[in-house]
């Protein structure tokens, strides 16, 4: 059977079922400016603007797609995605994304795709929490409100309060997330600009507010009391909040105390570290996720090694995969438990790395000083060794934006942020930067590592 209309023709033909099937804001977020490239046997592939976006549609769109273009057309086609600069330009043109866009400069989604309930391995140590969220996921503003959870560093918050947005979003609800750090910024530049009133209207025309790690709000006065009103406006209105901490309210220093109690007011649930069973499991699906086929007595070896952070857990398996294509072999027992070896020594032993250490490793390895770095030098080689240590700063201690800017001369977050982001691309492009920035690893962990690359792909 062939079909008459040209890609484009049946893509749009297609949008028009879609538009019937998917709710206002799903459509506008995943689907609008999209277009269909080219038919290939039974295939259709339709560009998408960015990754993110193809990986949504793929992990939650597809089949409903290819069911929509099985009616169209009578008989079954597949789909693909592509990221393609014509989708990206109709997409940026419209203002549509905007809602599920970042509120600093629309340049980032709000929502990482990939942290869905779906994606969440539950366990013993989260089953509160994943309930507590998926419950005001589904039923916001009536259960709990507002939610708390909080957790030590890598074990799901920042995943579970992105589920709950992906959900509540999916379902038109008009979601905030914001990390109490960027919520400060924005407060700040506010006020600066002399625009409280747009601050303050967009923050009280959320149906959902998600703030992530407020214990940041430690000791910012002004910001936690500003926040506590935005939090009062909503709560009053049944609008639902849902936060994320490192702690218990009650053990945050330096907040209101009227904030303090308003977070008390609701649930208070913990996550507590994965027992084997989960670290096994979760495991399993990273491992699924990227596609890498890694054995199961080579997970169980992680399992058993790494059990204090989720992130540690998958960055070890990251490592182990990245070391095996470093050396051009299998992902063995052997090969693990040496990397592991590296890995689970060097936690051990040595001391996480600090900012000041990050400082010395670049300098050192750029032939400069860490006078150069503070300074306002503007060379290639001075702006981007600054840069690098600003990205590894960031990568491998808790620090802030704000705080790796006053480390570094006292730049400003947003500076932190874009120079972040650049080394973060440019390091997929340029080999002698991945280089560069392996062989400062290296040193940093020089006492008992062969350093692995974190961020190798
Ligand atoms: P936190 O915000 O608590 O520091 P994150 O939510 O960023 O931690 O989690 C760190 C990493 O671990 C993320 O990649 C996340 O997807 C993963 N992760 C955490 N908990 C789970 C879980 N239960 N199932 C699957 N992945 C998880
Ligand atoms: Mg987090």
């Amino acid at each position: 059977m062939t079909e008459t209309r040209t890609p484009q023709q049946l893509w749009e033909a297609t949008l028009g079922e879609l538009q019937l099937q998917v709710n206002k804001s799903n459509f506008h977020t995943w689907l609008k400016g999209t277009v269909g490239l080219r038919q290939q046997e039974e295939k259709l592939v339709v560009g998408v603007p960015n990754t993110f976006v193809s990986e949504y549609l793929e992990r939650n769109l597809r089949s409903l797609i290819e069911k929509a273009i099985t009616q169209l057309t009578c008989h079954s086609l597949q789909v693909q995605f592509e990221v393609n600069s014509t989708a990206a330009a109709i997409s940026f043109r419209g203002e549509s994304r905007r809602k599920a866009i970042s509120p600093q400069q629309g340049a980032l989604p709000l929502f990482n795709p990939k942290y869905t309930f779906d994606s969440f391995v539950v366990g013993n140590g989260n089953q509160l929490a994943y309930a507590a969220a998926l419950g005001i996921a589904e039923n916001p503003g009536y259960s709990y409100n507002p939610l708390v959870i909080h957790a030590g560093p890598g074990l799901g918050k920042t995943h579970l309060l992105q589920a709950i947005g992906n959900f509540a979003l999916s379902h038109g609800l008009r979601v905030l997330y914001v990390s109490a750090e960027q919520y400060t910024n924005e407060l700040l530049t506010a006020l600066r600009e002399k625009k409280t009133e747009e601050f303050r209207s967009k923050y009280r025309s959320a149906d959902m507010l998600l703030v992530d790690d407020v214990q940041f709000l430690s000791g910012k006065e002004q910001t936690g009391e500003n926040f506590f009103h935005t939090f009062n406006e909503l709560h009053n209105h049944s609008r639902q909040i849902a936060i994320t901490c490192d702690q218990p309210p009650k053990n945050i220093p330096s907040i209101p105390e009227r904030l303090r109690s308003r977070l008390e007011w609701g649930l208070i649930t913990n996550i507590q570290p994965p027992d084997f069973d989960t670290r096994l499991s979760i495991l399993q699906t990273k491992a699924k996720e990227k596609g890498a086929d890694v054995s199961s007595d080579v997970l169980e070896l992680i399992a058993l090694q790494i059990f204090r952070n989720i992130r540690a857990l998958e960055g070890s398996l990251n490592r182990i995969i990245a070391y095996a294509k470093l050396i051009r072999s299998k992902v063995t027992r052997e090969l693990a438990a040496e990397a592991l070896r590296d890995i689970t020594g060097n936690e051990a032993k040595a001391p996480p790395p600090t900012p000041a250490l990050i400082v010395e490793a670049v300098v050192s390895s750029f032939q400069l000083t860490p006078a150069d770095l503070k300074s306002r030098k503007k060379d290639e080689t001075t702006v981007l060794a600054r840069h690098v240590a600003m990205y590894l700063i960031r990568q491998e201690t808790d620090c802030s934006l704000a705080e790796v800017g006053r480390e570094l001369g006292g730049r400003s977050p947003a500076t932190v942020s874009h120079a972040y982001q650049k080394i973060a691309e440019d390091l997929n492009t340029y080999p002698s930067l991945q280089h560069k920035v392996f062989e400062i690893r290296q040193k940093l962990y020089s006492s008992s590592i062969t350093a692995i690359p974190q961020s190798f792909r």
